[in-house]
């Protein structure tokens, strides 16, 4: 029998129950427990196979419960979050005490956002907890964008995944942080840096990946959990911006392409996925996950993707696939 589900009173009698659910947001699907139940806790961690160093985002259903989760609110966070939430955008603030350490992994700040999903909204209005949701795939997979893609992932592991539907962003939230009330962007995502810098100005981003060399190494102590292999497929990937020039490096390969608005006529490629045909970054990024399970279950023994334009979503777009190829 299949775990997908659109009734919220099963999934609120589960939660309540201390278990795990998958829930739908803009983003990705979420594999969701109670933040102050030390055995949903634990379960999410074990189900994902996720390293406890990696901590996880609290999800929340108005600004005003913010208060009860973190104790100092800069001024530019509360720009941004009467800008942007509920929506993709999520703030790592100075914690209160009573939020436990295996949500924040040991540290004294916490992330949180507010979900722009009506289901998961309507959800938490009805709890009276917050939800921790990590992305509802083990670790090191790809994230999930339909209910499709959890259950495939967890039908021997979970009860219930809520349907949502497909994500509408389908890349994580865009991940911001504080150092002396300025913010930093500790993870690129579903809102674009020009998005949030129209509303605080000028913004940094925290050591980009491309700086890294070492496979698993940790982008920065202050981005825990940022890993430079990520969001990777099984089949070997390769991002490039002379996409002919690689498809000729693999004769007699079944080849996988992934492009941005134009097809290409090339006899050795096996199959190709437009994210957008009408240059739309986008409607590219909320396909982005779903083309990469689509690939992947194809028995290829290539997927070569092209580089997006570096600008808007196509940065974070370009940060995902670059963490698949690891
Ligand atoms: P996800 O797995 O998409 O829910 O993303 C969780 C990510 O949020 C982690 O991997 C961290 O990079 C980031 N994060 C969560 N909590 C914190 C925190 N207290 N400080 C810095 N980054 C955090
Ligand atoms: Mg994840």
């Amino acid at each position: 029998m299949s775990i997908i589900s659109k009734d919220i009173l099963k999934a609120i009698a589960l939660l309540n129950a201390e278990e795990l659910v998958a829930i739908p947001t803009e983003t990705v699907y979420g594999l969701a427990g109670n933040i102050y139940s030390e055995k949903a806790i634990k379960s999410i961690f074990e189900t994902k196979q996720r390293p406890f160093f990696n901590p996880l985002i609290v999800h929340i259903s108005s600004k005003e419960y913010l208060e009860n989760i973190v104790d100092y609110i800069p001024e530019k966070a509360k720009l941004l979050a009467d800008a942007f939430w509920p929506g993709p955008i999520t703030l790592v603030l100075k914690k209160k005490t009573t939020i436990p350490d295996l949500i924040t992994a040991g540290k004294d700040t916490v992330a949180v956002r507010i979900p722009n999903h009506p289901a998961t909204l309507a959800l938490l209005k009805q709890l009276d907890f917050p939800l921790a949701a990590p992305s509802a795939n083990p670790f090191n997979r790809i994230s999930p964008t339909k209910a499709e893609h959890v259950e495939a992932y967890f039908k021997d592991n979970i009860k219930m995944v809520l349907d949502g539907g497909a994500c509408k962003s389908g890349i994580e939230s865009t991940i911001i942080g504080f150092d002396n009330d300025e913010p930093i962007i500790y993870r690129l995502g579903s809102t674009a840096i020009e998005d949030i810098e129209a509303v605080v100005g000028k913004i940094k981003v925290k050591n980009s990946t491309a700086e890294l060399g070492q496979s698993q190494k940790e982008v920065s102590p202050d981005a825990p959990g940022m890993l430079e292999r990520h969001y990777a497929p099984r089949t070997k990937t390769i991002l490039t911006d002379n996409i002919i020039n690689v498809i000729k490096m693999h004769p007699n390969k079944r080849i996988g392409v992934i492009l941005f608005k134009n097809q290409i006529k090339d006899p050795n490629v096996t199959s190709q996925i437009i994210l957008s045909e009408n240059g739309d970054l986008p409607e590219a990024a909320s396909k982005l996950y779903d083309t990469l399970h689509q690939l992947d279950s194809q028995n290829l023994d290539v997927i070569i993707a092209e580089k997006f334009p570096d600008y808007g979503l196509g940065k974070s777009i370009n940060d995902r696939l670059k963490r698949a190829t690891k």
